[in-house]
């Protein structure tokens, strides 16, 4: 059987559980275990409504009954800051972070996190955070035979620690910190004026820079991110519907969009999955990419997303190895190593789906 007659009998989740993935945007500060957050409380006393993991759920993972809603959905990340409590539950978090992202086949995974919200609860330093994090990163990437790169986010809502935050990325590039990222609310923190030096200072010397835009706020959100921070990436993207000249800077400028259906779907920036224009977009020509952007908050795996993105939007399956391509080529690496990884995965993917279209 060919991928391009795929068979109802034969199963979905096998089949795209068992392509090898690339993963660009995910935030470790909304990749917790639930076990974890148990685990964690009982033993540095964080104060919880609960100890129990079920009971938890609702306070960090959004559940069914919880309405479509951007405010809500970033509500969650506060109590998950209470449980950055010491330097072994920052790494153990970030550990298992890298682990769960390789027991879903992703290869190569650019994992982001914000050092202010690791660290600022219990007055760790950001450079000390940071440390711990690359120190867990790079066992797990050993121990589970995953490739990880590290993306440093900024909160629009957070600017003066921007400069300090760059600093660190900068300094740490030898140590896997590849990009960094603009995050929070965009509809009232849309003016990105203040972040212009720090951010061209930061390309300068080697960063590349993805910005969350339009995903709440307006498609302009895009434009100032491209033409003002330098952004090579854009996450989530998905207003940019609304803007033929947004589209077309897209276009003319191979802007990769990163972007995360379910997550979507939980803040209520699409109200429908069929609503969600990453197919259109990348009938138009703009790379796409596919990601969970919070898999615990979600309650999602890059499998379901990817499934999401056939059953729910409509993409047909067949496409599924040029996306996942999409985000290798994507990748914040520079040659010879981005040729090395497009090379890998579009070897692996081919040699993949020859094997498990076949019966
Ligand atoms: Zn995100």
């Amino acid at each position: 059987m060919s991928i391009n007659n795929y068979s109802p009998f034969h199963d979905l989740r096998s089949i795209i559980f068992n392509l090898p993935k690339v993963e660009l945007h995910r935030h470790l500060e909304g990749s917790l275990r639930l076990a974890t957050l148990s685990e964690i409380a009982y033993e540095n006393g964080v104060d919880l409504p609960t100890m129990d993991p079920e009971e938890l759920r609702p306070f960090v993972q959004v559940v069914e009954a919880d309405d479509p809603d951007f405010k809500g959905f970033l509500a969650k990340f506060s109590l998950l800051r209470r449980f950055y409590s010491s330097r072994e539950a920052v790494m153990r978090v970030a550990y298992e972070a890298v682990a769960d992202a390789a027991a879903d086949n992703i290869y190569y995974l650019e994992l982001r996190f914000n050092p202010v919200a690791l660290a600022l609860n219990q007055g760790f330093s950001f450079e000390d955070v940071t440390d711990w994090v690359i120190e867990a990163v790079d066992k797990a990437s050993v121990d589970h035979q995953i490739e990880v790169r590290l993306i440093v986010l900024i909160n629009r809502m957070e600017p003066q620690y921007a400069p300090e935050l760059t600093e660190i990325a900068v300094a740490k590039q030898d140590k896997g910190i590849v990009g960094l990222d603009l995050a929070g609310d965009e509809q009232t923190f849309g003016d990105v004026t203040g972040l212009v030096k720090v951010f061209q200072w930061a390309k300068s010397e080697g960063l590349f820079v993805t910005v969350h835009a339009a995903e709440a706020g307006p498609p302009s959100n895009i434009t100032s991110a491209v033409e003002k921070l330098g952004a090579e990436r854009i996450g989530h993207g998905v207003q940019a519907m609304r803007s033929i000249d947004v589209i077309d800077l897209l276009r003319r400028q191979n802007i990769t969009l990163e972007m995360c259906p379910t997550s979507n779907l939980q803040t209520g920036i699409v109200g429908r999955l069929h609503q969600h224009p990453v197919y259109a977009y990348h009938q138009l020509g703009i790379p796409v990419t596919i990601n969970t952007d919070d898999p615990s908050i979600c309650n999602i795996t890059l499998t379901d997303e990817l499934i999401v993105t056939t059953r729910g939007i409509g993409m047909p399956l067949r496409i599924l190895p040029d996306i996942i391509l999409n985000a290798a080529k994507a990748a914040f690496l520079r040659e010879p190593e981005k040729t090395r990884l497009v090379n890998w995965f579009r070897k692996a993917l081919n040699e993949t789906f020859i094997t498990t279209s076949l019966d």
